[in-house]
């Protein structure tokens, strides 16, 4: 056991791309952690997508033994928060694991909308914030405008900046130091009785679910029965310890420690995220607070492109959902796809993930359906219901109002872009709440906005009107009112349910060309012509053909090449592997997701 005044609790928190998962792989090298080990890059990210992606999906958390200039050994656990805005509940539980921050800018980026919206989260867990900026041996920086930013828009002095390069090794002892020094030890009462916050957990085959847990009073040790407050579940600890990358078994963890908790439970969706464990013969009276329960805002369905696959899609979503607490799933089915499973993400980003995953590791040929939120549809005898799902929306005539979840963003922006922000935000049912300039040449904007619109295009869009250089940050805020219609598509006069979408009335039309008219781009010529429609109740509201193919795809090789000639009728194969038939026409399975999204 440690000595309190020994131990650090930080994260590291940046925007993306800052060089978080660098910087603590560095640290790892520095405390000798991975000694022993062959070194692979990004140890912390362990998901292979992860490292691929340079996101942090599931944080790992790690306890580094640092000896200090001042003699003493200190326990630095290295709290890694999730790099997205899906996982933001997540971010905020393991920000109040904490009692310091290090917060890195990246030397050729400078502030962005994750670094403010980073630093406002911190603040707001009371924790002791190190600047540090990264990327110091890049070539070509601006040095001064760079702190002249921090010390603007966060409001940091030169002084306390540290300057580093996470990828070259420059600056991280004394970051550590630094770290020892400012990041006030934990300061719980170990006399007290128990109270642990739970920030994280994973399954693991042989051992059940592993709990990653910040002890903030009093002690837990083996063999203690455990209750956990907000599941209202009881479980005995059958082993504990501390994180250094493997498990430590230890015989007790103390008031500010961090580490690891087996207590034989089946199921990660049993554990809660940000729940209170305490003792169950002696438990404290109130719950820590912050507790929140993890809602999925996005919803699609995922079908296998061939039927025979259903049971591997079934297998796959289930051992995906052992260590994910916040995918949700359950069967569905349409007329043209079969059985599949309508499925609850986080976000978008949660959605690609889950997907990619389920391709990837099981092996899969998926068709995931466009995504859509969550509507509250009140109808005229007074009832509510919830739709996540456009085949299951009322009669129109049943319904008196709508309301839809409405997100509250955040756009950074160099300030001659901000005419084309306020025309994006207008198109996108926005309502502007705040301005203000962060210096002479960034605008910092403040908007509501409906999340089934940031669903739609925004991020590629904010992206385009800006030219990359926005940046941009959103939480959930509330449900509002909102006008929907329900828009059927039809193919070769063949409603195909799985394209399907809930709109909002006034963008209904326009909706409506667009998805026809990215329909006619995505889905290939065929013997004959296929009629698209767009309608609303069964009126048309806009219409296009795909024109029937005349010659054959090998008629452009002239005869001569055969191997070129076999290698278009394999593209021609491999294309049709990836295409689900509806009636008589082909789809490629990309499209049901690349109708949302604005031509390339
Ligand atoms: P994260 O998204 O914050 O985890 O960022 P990563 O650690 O994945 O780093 C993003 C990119 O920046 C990677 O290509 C890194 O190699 C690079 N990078 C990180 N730190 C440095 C640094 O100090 N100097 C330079 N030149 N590149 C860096
Ligand atoms: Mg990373």
């Amino acid at each position: 056991m440690i000595d309190q005044k020994f131990i650090r609790n930080f994260s590291i928190i940046a925007h993306i791309d800052h060089g978080k998962s660098t910087l603590a792989d560095r640290m790892l090298e520095v405390t000798h952690v991975l000694d022993g080990r062959v070194r692979v890059e990004q140890v912390l990210d362990s998901m292979e997508l992860e490292k691929e992606r340079g996101i942090t999906i599931k944080s790992q958390t790690v306890c580094m033994e640092y000896k200090a200039k001042d003699g003493n050994i200190y326990h630095l656990n290295l709290i890694d928060t999730p790099g997205h805005v899906d996982f933001s509940y997540e971010v905020s539980r393991s920000l109040s694991s904490c009692e310091g921050a290090v917060l890195l800018i990246d030397a050729s980026q400078g502030v962005e909308a994750q670094t403010l919206a980073n630093m406002y989260q911190a603040v707001e867990h009371n924790l002791t914030i190190i600047p540090a900026i990264n990327k110091i041996d890049l070539p070509n920086l601006d040095m001064k405008m760079i702190v002249d930013q921090i010390e603007h828009d966060l409001g940091f002095f030169d002084e306390e900046t540290l300057r580093i390069s996470a990828k070259a090794g420059t600056g991280i002892e004394d970051l550590l130091e630094e770290i020892v020094k400012i990041v006030p030890s934990p300061s719980g009462n170990p006399a007290g009785k128990l109270s642990a916050l739970i920030f994280d957990s994973k399954f693991d085959p042989y051992r059940g679910v592993i709990i990653t847990t910040r002890i903030i009073d009093g002690i837990l040790r083996k063999g203690d029965n455990i209750l956990l407050m907000h599941a209202q579940q009881k479980h005995k600890v059958d082993d504990l310890g501390l994180l250094k990358l493997d498990y430590i078994s230890q015989d007790s963890l103390t008031a500010g420690e961090v580490g690891y908790i087996v207590a034989g439970i089946k199921n990660v969706s049993d554990i809660k995220v940000g729940d209170t464990i305490t003792l169950a013969s002696n438990p404290v009276e109130k719950t820590l607070k912050g507790y929140k329960e993890v809602k999925p805002m996005v919803f699609a369905s995922i079908y296998p492109l061939m039927s025979d696959d259903y049971a591997g899609l079934k297998g796959g979503i289930e051992k995906l959902k052992l260590n994910d607490a916040s995918l949700l799933y359950e069967p569905d089915s349409s007329l043209a796809l079969g059985f599949g499973f309508r499925c609850g993400f986080l976000g978008l980003l949660h959605l690609e993930i889950v997907q990619e995953r389920l391709e990837r590791e099981f092996n899969l040929n998926l068709l995931v359906t466009s995504p859509t939120v969550k509507y509250e549809v009140y109808l005229t005898d007074g009832t509510m219901e919830l739709v996540d799902n456009p085949v299951k929306f009322p009669d129109p005539q049943s319904v008196q109002k709508c309301m839809e979840p409405f997100v509250h963003a955040t756009i950074l922006v160099p300030k001659e872009y901000m005419g084309n922000i306020i025309n994006l935000c207008l198109e996108k049912r926005g309502t502007q709440k705040n301005t203000s300039y962060l210096d002479e040449k960034r605008i910092q904007m403040e908007y509501d906005l409906p999340l089934s619109e940031i669903v739609y295009d925004f991020y590629d869009r904010l992206k385009s009107v800006s030219r990359g250089y926005a940046s941009f940050d959103y939480e959930i805020s509330d449900y509002r009112e909102t006008k929907l219609e329900k828009l059927d598509i039809l193919v070769n006069a063949k409603q195909v349910d799985a394209l399907s979408q809930l709109v909002n009335s006034d963008l209904a039309y326009f909706r409506g060309r667009h998805i026809v008219s990215r329909l006619r781009e995505l889905i290939p010529r065929h013997q004959f012509k296929v009629p698209l429609q767009a309608t609303i109740g069964g009126r048309i509201i806009a219409r296009e053909t795909i024109s029937a193919l005349r010659k054959n795809v090998t008629a452009k090789c002239y005869g001569g090449d055969i191997s070129r000639k076999r290698k278009l009728l394999e593209k021609q194969r491999e294309g049709k592997k990836r295409m689900k038939t509806f009636g008589n026409v082909q789809i490629p399975q990309s499209a049901f997701t690349d109708i949302l999204k604005t031509g390339d």
